[in-house]
């Protein structure tokens, strides 16, 4: 299978500007006296800016009502309306052309009787490392909405989600991790990480999701009939390891 050049172009952008959106992110974003001044979210220009979904659309099927809890605060928020600043270069090209690249994987297969080879397998996880860092931005991004656990206050209001966090304990951690997170997609090869990848039919009718930041993110995909689970973080030393450990998730967490 050929190299997809905006696939490669995309991850050479993000490694290129990483530190630019750390330094943006912090500057606009994360002190309260930040203008909010968007910026894409890949290549740090504040021009020509669109609105990228978090979770792609053709995910949840379009499904407008599908909501999710946050597990910050407890907040509601339908996929729909959860999306991040990115320019009309990174958000229609290049991160359209890695959509395009997994849809076509996902729909080509028959778990049945075939399985996907190690580019394709490496490009999902291209894909998952790409959502885990969305979701990370929009913890910053995203301000504080009233919650069932949190009474709303204007003053919470201008503090952003990610403060809330109570799984990384100080505003450094936070950072790191976004950093962190950068870093990792800017790695090329995916080869070392494939055992992490958890991929199995599905016959679940409606769409399901949940993610945890720099932990593991669980899809099932009814259009396709598969269902995937990814630990960002973990090495296994087979398959059949992280599929155990993903069942053992799964129970515990669906
Ligand atoms: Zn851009």
């Amino acid at each position: 299978m050929a190299i997809i050049p905006e696939l490669s172009l995309l991850r050479k952008v993000i490694k290129t500007n990483q530190s630019v959106i750390i330094k943006e992110i912090k500057n606009e974003y994360y002190n309260l006296n930040g203008t909010r001044q968007p910026f894409c979210m890949f290549c740090s220009s504040k021009t020509n800016l669109t609105k990228e979904h978090v979770l792609p659309r053709w995910t949840f099927e379009k499904d407008t009502k599908e909501d999710f809890i946050t597990s910050i605060n407890g907040s509601r928020k339908t996929y729909n309306t959860t999306t991040i600043p990115a320019c009309v270069n990174c958000n229609g090209l290049l991160l359209n052309s890695l959509e395009k690249t997994i849809i076509k994987s996902l729909s080509g297969i028959d778990l049945k009787n075939s399985f996907f080879i190690n580019e394709e397998l490496q490009n999902i996880i291209r894909w998952l490392e790409i959502i885990d860092y969305k979701f990370q931005v929009t913890g910053f991004t995203r301000k504080f909405i009233k919650s069932d656990q949190i009474p709303y206050s204007n003053y919470l209001s201008k503090i952003p989600l990610s403060l809330y966090r109570t799984d990384l304990d100080s505003d450094k951690k936070i950072l790191a991790e976004l950093r962190y997170t950068l870093k990792r997609i800017g790695i090329k090869s995916k080869l070392r990480n494939i055992n992490s990848l958890v991929i199995f039919k599905s016959k679940n009718k409606s769409f399901h999701f949940f993610h945890s930041f720099n932990k593991f993110i669980f899809l099932e995909l009814p259009k396709y009939n598969i269902a995937m689970l990814y630990f960002y973080d973990k090495i296994f030393n087979s398959n059949k390891e992280a599929y155990n450990e993903a069942m053992k998730l799964i129970k515990e967490v669906y």
